[in-house]
This record gives structure tokens, C-alpha cells and sequence, in this order.
């Protein structure tokens, strides 16, 4: 019985260029750090995507919280420590006050349309709601993104981050964690994705997805656009209790 619809962020309650917010999101924190550690901003590309990208690796073997092991890549490379207090707060600073003005130019940030219908809809059902946008972020880098959606923290029952995360989609480590941490099993979660390959994970889990996007992906049990969604979503769900029953 499905109890609670997982909502991922990029692409699907918000439309943006999400390489572009990326590319501005580390020029803007390499430029503020290099400040901070007199070296030059072009030295820290490196060691961000290095960090970006060991924590997204799927053959991860340890049990630290992304948070912890993208600061531990990062301080490998550069040797500047990410959780040293007064860096942390730099990097908070930056994230509250300069990242939420980065939504326009190229980044084009704005809500998909249905975004907010459909967050509502599921509170109005008596399903839970919560945002299981990839955990590569913060809570304060998610929350401006949220804005942007026009959706905000008190949304949702829970918000996937860095910090209580220890995989990246689509591992179904980081989707147990989440669904364990809303006290639900995954099969009564669905989840709300426009990434065939991150949003979509293996049948066995227990985890169901719903697609919104283009494409035709195989093993979503439903697929439309956001719209559709907020006013399909009793439906959908009474559909897969019928199904479970
Ligand atoms: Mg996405």
C-alpha cells in the first residue's frame, strides 16, 4: 500500500539547466575559497569534480555520509578542510546568500508546471510527501533550489542531502536510507522522477516509479507529464493498492 510519493527536484518540480547551475554553483565557491586559501579558483575545478564524482560512484565500499566523504576528497586534493568551522561557514554564507540569486541567464530556473498542484495533492490524499532529490547538496543549496520550484522545506515530510545520505542515486542503498528514515518500506513509497537511469531503480527493491518526462522508459508504472500527475495521482496510487491487494 503506497504511503508516500518521493519527489525528485531537478527536472522534475524544477526546471533549470542543471550543468549550468553546476558550472556557476563551483565557479562561485572555488572563487571564495581561493580567497579564503590564497590559491587560485582554477585550482579547486579539479578537486570539486573529483569530490562531485566520488560520491556519485556506484562501487562505493564505506559508510560515510556523502557530506563526510566529499570533504575528505576535497581536503586529498587541495588540502583545504571543508568542515573546518570557519570554512563551513563561509561555504553556508555563500550557499544562503549568493546561490539563490543564480537562478536566471543560462541557469533558467523556474517551477515545472503542475509542480506545486502536485505536491498538494499528495498532502490532500493523506500520503506523505517528501523531496528525494539526488543527495549531492546541502539542505541550504537544496533550499534554493526548492525556491526556484516554488516549493519550500515545510513541503515535504523529509529532504534528502549530503548530509544524511551516505549513496547517490541510484543506488538503492541511498533510497533504503531514505525511505528508513521516513519510516516506511519501499514499497510504499513511489517515486516521482524524470531520470530513467537515477529515478528508476531495480523492481526487486520494492521501490515503484512514476515518470514524468519524454522518453518511454521501461519499469516506470506510469508516465505523463507534471500536470497530469497532480490530477492523475488517487488514481495512480489506487491503481498499485489494487495491484498489491
Ligand atoms: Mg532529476
Amino acid at each position: 500500500m503506497i504511503k508516500a510519493v518521493l519527489f525528485d527536484l531537478d527536472d522534475t518540480l524544477l526546471r533549470l539547466n542543471l550543468t549550468a547551475f553546476l558550472a556557476r554553483y563551483v565557479a562561485g565557491a572555488a572563487s571564495l575559497l581561493a580567497q579564503a586559501a590564497r590559491t587560485s579558483p582554477a585550482a579547486l575545478a579539479l578537486p570539486y569534480a573529483r569530490s562531485f564524482l566520488a560520491i556519485d560512484s556506484q562501487d562505493r565500499r564505506d559508510s560515510l555520509t556523502n557530506e563526510r566523504l566529499f570533504n575528505q576528497t576535497f581536503f586529498s586534493a587541495c588540502g583545504i578542510p571543508l568542515d573546518d568551522p570557519a570554512i563551513h561557514d563561509l561555504v553556508d554564507y555563500y550557499e544562503r546568500e549568493v546561490v539563490p540569486g543564480y537562478s536566471g541567464g543560462v541557469v533558467a530556473a523556474r517551477p515545472v508546471e503542475g509542480a506545486r498542484e502536485a505536491v498538494e495533492a499528495v498532502w490532500s490524499a493523506g500520503l506523505t510527501c517528501a523531496l528525494a532529490t539526488n543527495p549531492t547538496f546541502s539542505l541550504t543549496c537544496d533550499q534554493a533550489r526548492m525556491g526556484w520550484a516554488g516549493v519550500s522545506v515545510d513541503d515535504f515530510a523529509l529532504v534528502s542531502t549530503h548530509a544524511n545520505s551516505t549513496r547517490c542515486k541510484p543506488s538503492v542503498r541511498y533510497y533504503q536510507e531514505f525511505a528508513n528514515q521516513l519510516g516506511m518500506r519501499l514499497e510504499e513509497c513511489l517515486m516521482v522522477g524524470n531520470d530513467a537511469r537515477r529515478d528508476i531503480v531495480s523492481p526487486d527493491c520494492g521501490l515503484r516509479t512514476a515518470y514524468v518526462g519524454h522518453g518511454r522508459p521501461r519499469g516506470a508504472v506510469w508516465r505523463g507529464s507534471m500536470e497530469r500527475f497532480a490530477r492523475e495521482l488517487p488514481q495512480v496510487v489506487a491503481r498499485l493498492n489494487e495491484a498489491d491487494a
